[in-house]
């Protein structure tokens, strides 16, 4: 069969032409997409075996300078309910996450200014002395390669910075004019120049998205090799420019995230809680087709609903031992199991 051949084709070559992603994204044949999960799952099982690296986040702010298009918790809006957490706040949230078993943390916030260096090199030196078997991961966005150098000198080991879309033109149509293509590529440049592990990423379905653009996404995956690829499907915001836009799909998020663990078989893949949001079981869909990696909240309850990079969002009213327990069964349930260490990249 013509289909099982392309799948054959794209896992034996890691690459993938854009004539073969259109078809596979316009293709509704659920043997076909099926076989396309099936051969993503026994890749990521070849490395990974059938452990799921869990990830404690916290969000620490949702206090951004910035005001890209598609982001609840930009600057400009003003319904958008602000808070900071102390570092004495983190701090109880990385303790509370060990005795649960996390050996990542992710601290994710806006771009909020807030935060000096010198804070965030105390916020990583106090984890890093407290819990040395633990790594930090920083989602803090957009900074200067000193400060990035100064983050990872302190103990930060990996950073997340989606670069959105590699394609310049979509960039610009999805972000503010003081906020550069350019800018945003040097910085991921600059992480992994650094020695971070690094992991990059993009909406699936934001406005203007086209099959060229996603080809670019997939090109720029393979030629830059990151560490991590976070994708996960674009949902509309309110009090944001394109609250009326449609949502980005799960069909075509599990597809992508299959299609790149073809193309980049060693990846950390995260299953998101935006395709958790879209579908109930979507974040075992997502492992299904490939991913490796969930990301349970750490953050405390009182402002988990304040984070709200977009409308819906789920485990915002659990506390963090229920998140754990909930993923742990959520992924034994598909014969798989979370495991408790830093679930580095393997090359
Ligand atoms: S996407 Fe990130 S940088 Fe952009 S407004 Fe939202 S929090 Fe700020």
């Amino acid at each position: 069969m013509e289909e099982e051949k392309l799948i054959e084709k794209i896992y034996s070559t890691q690459t993938i032409e854009k004539d073969e992603l259109e078809y596979i994204l316009k293709s509704d044949d659920q043997d076909f997409i099926q076989s396309l999960f099936h051969k993503a799952r026994q890749v990521g099982d070849k490395i990974y075996g059938n452990k799921i690296y869990i990830r404690g986040l916290i969000e620490f702010s949702n206090i951004c300078k910035n005001d890209c298009l598609y982001c609840g918790i930009r600057k400009s809006n003003t319904s958008a309910q602000r808070y900071r957490l102390t570092e004495e706040e983190i701090m109880y949230c990385v303790n509370e996450g060990y005795e649960l078993g996390y050996r990542t943390f992710v601290l994710q916030g806006g771009e909020d200014m807030y935060y000096t260096d010198d804070m965030y090199c105390h916020i990583l030196q106090q984890i890093k002395s407290a819990h040395p078997d633990c790594a930090v991961t920083l989602s803090i966005g957009e900074r200067t390669r000193e400060s990035y150098q100064r983050y990872h000198e302190a103990g930060a080991d990996r950073f997340l910075l989606r670069h959105e879309t590699a394609d310049q033109v979509h960039y610009e149509s999805l972000h503010p004019e003081n906020m550069s293509f350019e800018h945003r590529m040097n910085c991921l440049h600059d992480l992994k120049d650094i020695g971070y592990q690094v992991g990059c990423g993009f909406m699936v379905g934001s406005p203007n998205q086209t099959i060229d653009t996603l080809y670019q996404d997939l090109m720029f995956i393979k030629e830059f090799q990151p560490h991590m690829v976070g994708i996960g499907p674009f949902i509309p915001a309110s009090g944001t420019p394109f609250e009326n836009e449609k949502a980005g799909t799960l069909n075509d998020t599990l597809k992508l995230l299959s299609i790149i663990r073809l193309i980049h078989p060693h990846v950390l893949l995260p299953a998101t809680t935006a395709l958790g949001t879209i579908h109930p079981r979507g974040r075992e869909m997502g492992i299904l087709a490939g991913a490796n990696v969930v990301m349970p909240n750490l953050s405390p309850v009182g402002v988990r609903k304040m984070y709200s990079l977009y409308d819906n969002k789920i485990c915002t009213g659990e506390e963090s031992a229920q998140c754990i327990r909930c993923m742990d069964r959520r992924m034994n349930h598909i014969g798989y199991e979370i495991v408790k260490d830093r679930g580095d990249y393997k090359k």
